[in-house]
């Protein structure tokens, strides 16, 4: 496979190409792509083999009975457009949390 050369190429690198994997959860893995890919492009990978779970800036915002996990380096809304997950692979803005 042909490696992707900008954060565009990456996340149509990352669409889910399976048989089963219908428009609408190819749309939301486009989307969870690019959002990870507007953070590396704007702070650069994060350390190998961490998360987003311990950094600092994941935080929690309570929603009716969900809690939505949301970075604050990237944006917050209510939307479920700026959600968050916490196995993404950190990028170069993660802070270790305190623990
Ligand atoms: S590592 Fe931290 S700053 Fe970077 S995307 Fe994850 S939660 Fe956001």
């Amino acid at each position: 496979m042909e490696q992707p050369k900008f954060w565009v190429d990456t996340i149509r690198h990352d669409v889910c190409k399976a048989a089963s994997c219908s428009q609408r959860q190819q749309a939301t893995r486009r989307s969870e792509a690019a959002r990870q890919a507007v953070m590396r492009r704007q702070f650069g990978p994060g350390p190998a083999g961490v998360t987003c779970k311990t950094c600092a800036h994941l935080i929690r915002v309570p929603g009716g009975r969900h809690v939505y996990l949301k970075c604050a380096r990237y944006r917050i809304s209510a939307s479920e457009a700026t959600d968050w997950r916490a196995k993404w692979p950190a990028c170069g803005a993660f802070e270790q949390a305190a623990s």
